[in-house]
């Protein structure tokens, strides 16, 4: 019985829906799946809905994209109440953000003399979160790179002419987010920070979990963070960051999973969650 707790649908920067991404994880035998978009909970109640059609428990949750400095800190939160008037219209503050941002990273581009059409690339996203993965897929398709890691080394990437950063969001704050919408926060793929001092903050900001297995950890980070779990009574996690059939051969859904008890335990602290 395992889960995959860190998934992404086409509500943010997933090739898949969220119906057919559910349909996969059953195919693939999976137990449970967590639909995780980038700063947006658009998916989920198609995501609900196709889990209870199929037979496969969907585990409602989120992944905030935060910075502290230049460095990128992703916060999940798992059964978060994704109707809450509260955290929907924080979220879509940060969705309207991400919409005028990938029209600045359009028009540095077109001062490269590279032309792409935003209007075509937000047709074809729909609703949800717009990222730089929409942009590199579209630089790709109209020839302008070889593949997604060009777009990002050439023209995405912070330092490169045409990056904008997103609209700040502080990982304190996301933490605070996600509990009040009563959801449990995990520290995301934590073996991709630059430094782990970090951690202890998150901590004691109201950390609940970290995600112990991902596709890039080695062993030894495994190790490490499974350590920091116990030490300081936190859920460990685990998931793939699956975004889609050929999108990275590394993050192929169901490569890095937990046993379901994980998604048990992640379900009773929601209900003390509740009872605060
Ligand atoms: P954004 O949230 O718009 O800043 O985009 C961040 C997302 O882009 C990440 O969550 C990844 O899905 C993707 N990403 C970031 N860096 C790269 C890279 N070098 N190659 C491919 N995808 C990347
Ligand atoms: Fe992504
Ligand atoms: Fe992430
Ligand atoms: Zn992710």
């Amino acid at each position: 019985m395992l889960a995959d707790l860190h998934t992404h649908s086409t509500a943010s920067d997933g090739i898949l829906s969220p119906y057919e991404l559910v349909k996969l994880a059953k195919a693939r035998n999976l137990a449970a799946i967590a639909i995780t978009d980038h700063d947006t909970v658009d998916g989920l109640s198609e995501g609900l809905e196709a889990g209870k059609q199929l037979g496969i428990t969907v585990v409602p949750g989120i992944e905030l994209s935060t910075q502290v400095g230049n460095w990128e800190i992703h916060i999940l939160g798992y059964f978060i109440d994704y109707s809450d008037g509260k955290l929907n219209a924080t979220l879509e503050k940060y969705t309207a953000a991400r919409l005028r941002r990938g029209e600045v990273i359009i028009q540095k581009l077109k001062e490269l003399g590279i032309y792409l059409d935003w209007e075509s690339i937000l047709n074809r996203h729909g609703e949800g979160s717009v990222g730089r993965p929409h942009i590199a897929r579209a630089l790709m398709a109209n020839g302008y790179v070889d593949s997604i890691e060009e777009a990002f080394h050439k023209y995405l990437n912070p330092g490169t002419p045409a990056f904008v950063p997103r609209l700040k969001l502080e990982p304190f704050e996301a933490i605070k987010m996600i509990r009040s919408a009563f959801g449990i926060p995990v520290l995301a793929h934590p073996g991709l920070l630059h430094s782990s001092n970090l951690i202890d903050q998150l901590i004691s900001s109201g950390l609940m979990g970290i995600e112990v297995y991902y596709p890039l950890h080695t062993p030894s980070q495994v190790q490490y963070y499974s350590y920091l779990c116990k030490k300081n009574g936190l859920v460990p996690t685990g998931g793939s960051d699956f975004h889609g059939i050929g999108t990275s051969s590394k993050k192929t859904i169901g490569l890095s999973t937990v046993d379901y008890e994980v998604v048990e335990k992640l379900k009773k602290l929601k209900k003390q969650n509740n009872q605060l």
